[in-house]
């Protein structure tokens, strides 16, 4: 028996069923993979990382019992929601577990505050159409919310639609609380509530596995649908600036892209004209005619427009954009690639016109408006960069940073360099705490090093 298929039996054992401990070389290269070939940098990186075998938890009894065997055999263990993340987050670089928790999807309730409670394998899109029946909805969620999971977005998720109102995953306490289990010799469960999520979010799952997840929804609003083109650039953004920042709008999204982006969009190119930047919105049904009419007397064409019926929608415009613009852009080109940026609200149009100066049809503008902690509406873009060579891509993110534009570099594998890693260093804390050995997702928090545990 190799070592491997000795640990799948042990486990199996544990679990008291063969059948949640996969093994198969397929099943486990693939349950090992995320969206990382979106950067060609972490493409060559990787390509070819496995884990050894695949469990699948039913509860946070079961994890504990999973992580005190895999921290007495230094097993490293990599939790995985539905792998959508694109940073490589959740695949292993050094075997081991994978730690697949999408059997834990249950929705324990939505309360009357309007707060769900959820395991963490609930896919984002089942939690919206739960909290629609009580009369809440997600504050905000990334375009992948049909496949994505409660867990993975709090692991390694920053905000999406929903963010123009509400503010990004991390903000305006949007996570009320969680619960982790700890990688220690006699693991424990351990409640986060207020500020101390913050130990957790976000930490690619390298400081406990969250098992119990308390998120605060919204009143559910009826949405439409609109695409509107303008002639120019500019005109689109003076407008989508516009909407964004008022908060007489009720919106969910305000997305803009620069041609040619629309043109990637091939399965909506019927509301795409020739030429012209778009935007796509989300917004109450109730004043979808005003932003129309608003529209039309600033020169803007509107090419689409239709009531919102969730997820299953058709078009759904949500699916063109956040991050899945990348994706219509690598279809059309391989060569595509893309940064997440944020721009400064009172310089935006000195830093695009600086930006566009510098590396023309190279780094083509898709903004995504989002409000920030402080209340600001901030400019959020995740361009379309035009992939030629490492030292090229470097360059644009420098002169991002130079300019003022502040960039979460999405082609490393790290928590540190991912730009969202926090200052006050909780999540290493939390790591030097609940994942002493450093056996949780290693490689990915770069500036924990075992010899600095301090207990
Ligand atoms: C086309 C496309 C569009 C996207 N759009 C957006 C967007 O709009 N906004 C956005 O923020 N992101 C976006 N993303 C990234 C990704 O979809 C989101 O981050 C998503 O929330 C990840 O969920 P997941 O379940 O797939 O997580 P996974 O990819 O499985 O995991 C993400 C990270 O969380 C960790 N993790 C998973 N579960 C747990 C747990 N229970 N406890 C501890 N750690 C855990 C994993 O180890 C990993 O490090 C997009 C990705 C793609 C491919």
């Amino acid at each position: 028996m190799s070592t491997d298929s000795r640990h799948a039996a042990a486990l199996a054992s544990l679990l008291g069923d063969s059948a949640r401990v996969l093994t198969h070389p397929q099943t486990v290269e693939q349950l090992s993979r995320d969206f990382y070939w979106y950067s060609p940098v972490l493409r060559k990186q990787l390509d070819g990382k496995v884990g050894d075998l695949v469990v699948q938890p039913l509860n946070a009894a079961e994890i504990v019992n999973i992580l005190r065997y895999c921290h007495a055999h230094d097993l490293a263990v990599t939790a995985r929601g539905a792998g959508t993340g694109n940073y490589g987050q959740a695949v292993p670089l050094h075997g081991g577990v994978v730690l697949d928790l999408a059997r834990m999807d249950r929705i324990e309730e939505i309360q009357p505050d309007g707060v769900a409670v959820c395991e963490p394998g609930v896919r984002l899109g089942v939690l919206e159409n739960e909290a629609r029946k009580f009369g809440w909805e997600l504050r905000c969620y990334p375009s992948t919310i049909v496949k994505a999971s409660v867990g993975g977005f709090l692991g390694g998720g920053s905000g999406g639609i929903g963010s123009v109102a509400h503010g990004n995953l991390r903000d305006f306490q949007t996570v009320r609380a969680l619960e982790v289990v700890t990688m220690e010799a006699e693991p424990r469960v351990v409640l986060h509530e207020g500020q101390a999520v913050h130990d957790i979010l976000h930490a690619w799952g390298t400081n406990g596995i969250v098992t119990r997840i308390w998120l605060a929804l919204a009143p559910a609003v009826e949405w439409s649908q609109c695409a509107i083109a303008f002639a120019t650039f500019a005109a689109a953004f003076d407008f989508s600036e516009r909407i964004a920042g008022d908060p007489a709008w009720t919106k969910r999204l305000v997305t803009l892209f620069e041609w040619p982006i629309p043109s990637f969009l091939t399965p909506v190119k019927q509301y795409v004209p020739e030429g012209k930047a778009l935007i796509f919105f989300l917004i109450a049904e109730a004043q979808c005619a005003d932003l129309e009419a608003a529209a039309r007397k600033q020169g803007g064409e509107v090419t689409y427009s239709g009531r919102y019926l969730g997820v299953r929608t058709r078009p759904l415009l949500s699916d063109y954009t956040w991050n899945h613009t990348t994706l219509w852009a690598m279809r059309t080109d391989e060569a595509y690639t893309y940064l997440q940026c944020a721009f400064d609200p009172a310089t935006v149009r000195d830093q695009m016109r600086r930006l566009k100066e510098r590396f023309g049809k190279e780094f083509l503008f898709h903004m995504e408006f989002w409000k920030a902690a402080d209340g600001r509406m901030i400019p959020g873009a995740i361009p379309v960069v035009y992939y030629t060579t490492e030292d090229r891509l470097n360059d644009m993110i420098s002169f991002c940073r130079e300019i003022g534009v502040f960039v979460a570099n999405p082609h490393v594998n790290n928590v540190e360099g991912g730009g969202r890693y926090r200052a006050d260093n909780v999540q290493l804390l939390a790591k030097q705490r609940y994942d002493p050995k450093g056996l949780l997702n290693p490689g990915k928090m770069i500036t924990f090093k075992r010899q600095e545990i301090t207990r």
